[in-house]
């Protein structure tokens, strides 16, 4: 059994003016990563430059980092960045600048590679990155994951290194800036990788306790995701949703994700669907095809997020995220792209042939006939 987790994180209000001593240990040049808007909007940005004026660090800012990064939007910024000649890299915002600036990180660090080495087995170090996250989702800030899109692929898939962040800064005052859709998507992703954690086929007992105990957080979440206030949710709300989405971080930093996440690429690049929804999408029937192997395990999972039966689970998930249209040739083809993932099919515990895969579809979505 091994546990790993190499990240420096704190989570606390005011984490980044708190730990600046921790920040500008990281490196003497920056080169920050960040989306278009949204971390100039929830102060993360300027608490982050505050720390770098203050100690006269020289940054350049590249905040052009769009939703599913693509492999091309991060071999442009990495271009950047190394004319810059910075030595380390801050993410900024969601899990897209998060992954973005891992990704950054490596090519930076191998002036001789280009963006073709993301997905070839080599040995590469990267530069040091510290993420400051602000949605509560993706838990990258202690994954050593980096997701891209790979637009000549058509889909999305993660780069083949481990880049864990040196140093995570985790505060759950920018949350007060998101939407209540944007809280419920990312809230549900984090669920998504309680779950698949959980049910993994390489689950052991260290990873069990972060799922375990994230499910038993996120359940008491819902009557506030739940809620029909278009405010955002209090600051402890928020705070806790910030942990559960490290702590899914955790557990999927030590077993990877599952179906879930696999199916969801698809329906992410095709149809434009936010990330947590698309994973949100097929956890109850993911649940139903667990429970007909194991029906002690899903009911165990049941009850840690508080819900008595798998219906009562199907029917919360589906008030929070809605639904999504496809066609019966989509189904076809998704269910044909997954079967050809042999490295995800083998992350669950049983063997699932294309009948099973194409099931959790049709139960997860609406098919409409041609
Ligand atoms: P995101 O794609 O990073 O951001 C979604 C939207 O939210 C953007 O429009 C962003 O605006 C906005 N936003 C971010 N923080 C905000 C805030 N505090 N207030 C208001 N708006 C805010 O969303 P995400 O769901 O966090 O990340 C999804 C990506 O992470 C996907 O590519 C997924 O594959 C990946 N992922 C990675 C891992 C991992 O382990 N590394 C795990 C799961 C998923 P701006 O663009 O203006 O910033
Ligand atoms: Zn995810």
């Amino acid at each position: 059994m091994r546990f790993f987790t190499p990240t420096d994180v704190y989570l606390e209000e005011n984490c980044v003016a708190n730990h600046k001593k921790e920040l500008l240990a990281c490196g003497s040049k920056a080169f920050i990563v960040t989306g278009k808007n949204s971390s100039r909007i929830n102060g993360s940005l300027s608490d982050v430059t505050s720390v770098l004026d203050e100690a006269d660090v020289p940054y350049r800012i590249f905040n052009d980092i769009e939703e599913n990064p693509s492999v091309e939007t991060v071999a442009k910024a990495a271009a950047i960045g190394k004319e810059f000649q910075a030595d380390f890299v801050i993410g900024i915002g969601g899990g897209s600048p998060l992954d973005a600036a891992k990704a950054i990180a490596l090519l930076m660090a191998n002036p001789e590679e280009n963006e073709d080495c993301f997905y070839q087995p080599k040995d590469l170090k990267n530069l040091p990155v510290v993420a400051v996250p602000t949605t509560c989702g993706t838990g990258s800030e202690v994954t050593p994951n980096a997701v891209l899109t790979r637009h000549a692929q058509k889909t999305k898939k993660s780069i083949s290194y481990r880049i864990f962040p040196e140093l995570a800064l985790v505060d759950g005052k920018y949350l007060s800036f998101a939407s209540r859709k944007l809280l419920i998507h990312t809230a549900v992703d984090a669920l998504a990788h309680c779950l698949e954690s959980r049910l993994h086929k390489n689950s052991n007992c260290y990873n069990r306790m972060f799922s375990e105990y994230g499910l038993r957080l996120w359940g008491e979440t819902v009557p506030a995701l739940l809620s029909d206030e278009q405010a955002s949710p209090d600051a402890k709300t928020c705070e806790k949703l910030m942990l559960i989405s490290t702590v899914a971080g955790m557990a999927i930093a030590q077993t990877g994700t599952s179906l879930p996440h696999a199916l969801s690429y698809e329906i992410t690049y095709n149809h434009g669907t936010a990330h947590g929804m698309a994973c949100g999408l097929f956890l109850a029937s993911y649940l139903e095809d667990y429970a007909s192997h194991d029906k002690e395990e899903t009911e165990q999972v049941l009850t840690l997020l508080g819900f008595s039966s798998l219906e009562a689970f199907r029917s919360c998930i589906s008030s929070l995220i809605g639904t999504v249209s496809i066609s019966e040739a989509e189904l076809n083809l998704y269910a044909d792209n997954v079967m050809n993932n042999p490295s995800k099919l083998s992350t669950y515990p049983f063997a699932i042939d294309r009948e099973g895969i194409a099931a959790i579809l049709r139960n997860s979505l609406e098919v409409k006939g041609e």
